[in-house]
């Protein structure tokens, strides 16, 4: 099964005095940027049942290249996870919001077919290790462990990429056809994630979606 349903946080842009409101659309479910300046972007994310930043805010973080995150401890946020945009992604975070205006509502309902997108198999760096071997072994394909498909380079195995960009298991495709043997790197590329937006947006021109 290729598609998935994401149901994924919309970024909103808030002035401090309505603080009180991007904690509401937090706790909704969505993702709040407070402006307190050009140089002062505060980042509130929802949290999961373990009290741990959710994983659609980790990789909102990391595409602003940012790991760091704290729990909020007092006031009206507490128990939200919160950090600070770096002054050279505060566009970047600025204009998820713009994007996003045109959506009501904390969240938005997304269908992602993967099979017929394949916008993030493009020049990645997949690495390919004992478990993805033991998969294609086992679909008796153990050629997908060997060049062209792989290369190896400082013992470390990644898959290979076209001169066009296109990952070799793409073909002439959208259609990834090892997608049930994919490597596990590969799945851990989150569907809905600011990363998977941004290829999207990058590879086939969908500003969202
Ligand atoms: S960009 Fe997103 S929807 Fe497209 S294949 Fe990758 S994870 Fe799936
Ligand atoms: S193996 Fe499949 S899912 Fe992974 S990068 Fe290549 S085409 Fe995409």
């Amino acid at each position: 099964m290729s598609v998935t349903v994401v149901e994924r946080p919309i970024w909103r842009r808030f002035d401090p005095r309505f603080h009180a409101r991007a904690v509401a659309h937090v706790r909704a479910g969505g993702h709040a940027a407070v402006v307190h300046g050009a140089r002062h972007v505060e980042l509130l994310f929802g949290v999961d049942a373990t009290g741990r930043i959710t994983e659609l805010g980790l990789w909102a973080l990391l595409a602003i290249e940012q790991k760091r995150w704290r729990r909020v401890k007092l006031g009206p946020a507490s128990g939200l996870a919160t950090a600070r945009a770096s002054v050279d992604f505060t566009p970047v975070v600025l204009d998820w919001c713009e994007r996003d205006a045109v959506h009501e509502g904390p969240t938005r309902a997304m269908a992602l077919d993967c099979l017929a997108c394949a916008a993030c198999c493009h020049e990645a760096n997949v690495v390919v290790e004992e478990p993805d071997f033991a998969r294609f072994r086992a679909i008796g394909r153990p050629e997908l462990a060997r060049p062209p498909y792989v290369r190896r380079a400082g013992g470390v195995v990644t898959l290979t990429f076209l001169p066009n960009g296109r990952c070799r298991h793409l073909g002439r495709t959208r259609k990834c056809a090892v997608y049930d043997a994919r490597p596990d790197n590969c799945r851990a590329f989150v569907t809905g994630s600011e990363a998977c937006l941004a290829a999207r947006e990058d590879t086939l021109g969908y500003r969202d979606g």
